[in-house]
């Protein structure tokens, strides 16, 4: 039997005293406690991390334990770890209404491993646990069906909404589903602008955490499109490390800047080659570039990716590195800008939703919660 008996107000007294580090705050005042039920000396909880693959996963449960074992009056504690991902985005129209994030990926240049990047992001946040959509936007070259070996074709419902192709967890769509083999898109603006209102609109895309969007390299009217018809959280550029590249980024950069996308992070591909018998590195087309735009750009670096044959014969066989060779230098890296990149979306998103606060703006955005579970608000702080 407990000494005292055990009430709420020392639990949540107890779980205040644990910080997620990365949101500068206590988890009850981030809403992240849900399902309290205390039952004598048992304490029942969840904890609902900001993503699935949050790297602090580990230690926040540890603090949790440690926490609530401190309170005398505390004998077991059923905790259970999970994630609910907030939006960051508002629904507008019938355009993506349960999408909580976009994130756009784009370049200035083709060919520097934009969809790569785009398709390995995307896998990984959904090995992470995350809802994952992939929009592949490159409607010049859209090469995501085969990079990921798609075999399948979108079904149309009778209601003619179209319904994304799910591989290795996540939804894909993309316009090469409508296309025959090498038939090439020769499209003026307002046709494809109608194109991507259609992928947003009519699509049933559900409820998704994260979507994907490859964008074309430069700076064109799908970007352009794209930033107006809906909401985007950030963009993330991908750049290879020689000059010419860099150029053509810094525009894209500033399109982005132009028309309000944030940009979350730079990636630079194809940083240096390991050579496979000697080990030798070579900085092929150089080496930091990405980095010291990021400074410039006053952004992220999100990391670098090798030259890797792995990762070039597994976009040309639809075998991608992230799924077939999870344990190999190129999933590990996108793995590790995958979550550097989750916690940047969750560190934004809670401070526009403390900006909103501060405005008054609280009711307005009272609707930011879990995509998947879009019933189920996160509790207000203090009232479980
Ligand atoms: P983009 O979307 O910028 O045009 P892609 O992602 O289509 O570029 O990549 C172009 C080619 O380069 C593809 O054959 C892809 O497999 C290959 N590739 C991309 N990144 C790497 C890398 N880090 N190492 C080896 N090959 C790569």
């Amino acid at each position: 039997m407990s000494p005292r008996q055990l009430g709420q107000a020392a639990v949540l007294d107890a779980l205040r005293g644990v910080k997620d580090p990365e949101l500068g705050a206590d988890i009850v005042s981030l809403g992240m406690i849900e399902d309290l039920r205390i039952d004598g000396g048992r304490v029942g909880l969840t904890v609902n991390l900001t993503t699935p693959g949050c790297p602090l996963r580990e230690q926040i449960e540890k603090d949790v334990r440690s926490a609530l074992t401190a309170v005398a009056e505390v004998e077991t504690i059923d905790l259970k770890m999970s994630a609910k991902v907030r939006r960051s985005i508002e629904p507008q129209g019938n355009l993506i209404p349960e999408v909580a994030n976009t994130v756009a990926i784009g370049s200035g240049k083709g060919g520097v491993g934009k969809s790569t990047v785009a398709a390995s992001l995307a896998l990984s946040f959904a090995r992470a646990g995350a809802s994952v959509g992939l929009m592949d936007a490159d409607v010049y070259g859209p090469n995501l069906v085969q990079m990921l070996g798609v075999a399948d074709k979108p079904q149309i419902d009778d209601n003619k909404r179209i319904h994304p192709v799910l591989v290795h967890g996540l939804k894909l769509m993309s316009m090469a589903f409508f296309l025959k083999e090498d038939q090439p898109v020769i499209w003026r603006g307002p046709m494809l602008h109608g194109a991507m209102k259609q992928f947003l609109g009519d699509v049933e895309w559900g409820a998704i955490d994260y979507l994907f969007i490859d964008m074309p390299p430069g700076t064109g009217d799908v970007q352009l499109t794209l930033s107006q018809i809906i909401p985007l959280t950030g963009s993330v550029l991908v750049t290879t490390p020689q000059e010419v590249a860099l150029s053509d980024m810094r525009k894209a950069a500033a399109m982005f800047k132009t028309v309000n996308v944030p940009i979350l992070g730079i990636i630079e591909n194809m940083c240096h080659f390991n050579c496979p018998h000697c080990g030798e590195r070579t900085e092929i087309f150089s080496h930091g570039g990405g980095r010291r735009a990021a400074e410039t750009l006053e952004t992220t670096f999100l990391g670098e990716i090798p030259i890797d044959i792995g990762l070039r014969q597994g976009g040309d066989e639809g075998k991608p590195p992230v799924v077939y060779d999870s344990k190999a230098g190129p999933a590990i890296a996108f793995r590790e800008i995958s979550e550097k990149l989750a916690a940047i979306i969750s560190v934004n998103t809670y401070k526009q939703i403390e900006q909103d606060q501060r405005a008054g703006l609280g009711s307005i955005r009272a609707d930011r919660g879990a995509a998947r579970n879009p019933g189920r608000l996160p509790a207000p702080a203090g009232q479980m």
